[in-house]
């Protein structure tokens, strides 16, 4: 599998504390990955610097084919290039329909200026429809975004994210707050997903990621403290020590 996204030796220190520790590791192309790790392990700092939100004090990160590095670009070019964050709380309009807030986000795409002059056409309206069925909302396009149950509501926002053609795709905790059957659909999604693109998701809850059933990279102190199937790092006993805390 060729490397999509290459972290490679990156660091970062806020006020003298190092978050993240000459971290290096690849995303495949069409690769699902869990990225684990207690609390303060880096991982919300390592998509930070992904999406261009944090510069690392060293290192690089490289994307794409032929790879380009990430560092030299803002945030709005790292989208643009191709990378999609879905933060943990749904950022939806609460009082347009699905469709409307689909539509929206096809029209701003990876470039908001695109949204001047923008009309709706047949091809428009068809790239809403599917956007809507891929993530499992194709009954609830006329609903108001407001009225979804809250893993619907993720689900429409991951919709926007796609409306946006992502080759990469970071999920922040998808599952928290889901009910069962939610939980289910999510994990469905992201493995349906991930046949297309990248697709990381960092996630606290164990079970969740057994049933993702992908490769798993722990981070501990912003390095990656072990790397493999759920089982096998779960064996680690460096990564008992670290979840048990003995
Ligand atoms: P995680 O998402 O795995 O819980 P974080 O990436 O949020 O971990 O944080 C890693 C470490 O860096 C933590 O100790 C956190 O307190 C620290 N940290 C993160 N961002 C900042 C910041 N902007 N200023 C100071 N310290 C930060």
């Amino acid at each position: 599998m060729s490397a999509l996204l290459e972290v490679d030796s990156i660091s970062v220190s806020f006020d003298g504390f190092r978050a993240i520790n000459n971290l290096s590791f690849n995303i495949g192309e069409a690769e699902l990955r869990a990225v684990i790790g207690p609390n303060g392990a880096g991982k919300t700092t390592f998509m930070d610097i992904v999406t261009g939100k944090t510069r690392p004090d060293k290192g690089d990160v490289k994307f794409g084919t032929p790879s380009k590095s990430l560092l030299k670009m803002n945030e709005a070019q790292i989208a643009r290039e191709g990378v999609g964050r879905k933060f943990q709380r749904p950022t939806v309009f609460e009082d347009q329909t699905v469709a409307e807030n689909l539509t929206m986000a096809l029209k701003a795409g990876r470039n908001p200026f695109a949204v001047l002059g923008w009309r709706p056409s047949k091809a428009s309206v068809a790239r809403v429809a599917d956007l809507a069925a891929e993530v499992g909302l194709a009954a609830q396009v006329a609903r108001k975004a407001g009225e979804l149950s809250h893993g619907q509501k993720q689900w429409l926002e991951i919709g926007m994210l796609l409306a946006q053609e992502p080759r990469l795709l970071l999920v922040d905790e998808p599952a928290a707050g889901m009910t069962l059957a939610e939980r289910e659909q999510t994990t469905a999604l992201l493995v349906r997903l991930a046949e297309t693109r990248a697709v990381v998701v960092v996630e606290h809850d164990m079970d969740f990621v057994r049933r993702l059933n992908c490769k798993v990279t722990v981070l501990h102190q912003g390095s990656v403290l072990a790397e493999g199937s759920l089982d096998h790092v779960t064996r680690n006993p460096d990564v008992i020590e670290v979840y048990l805390g003995r």
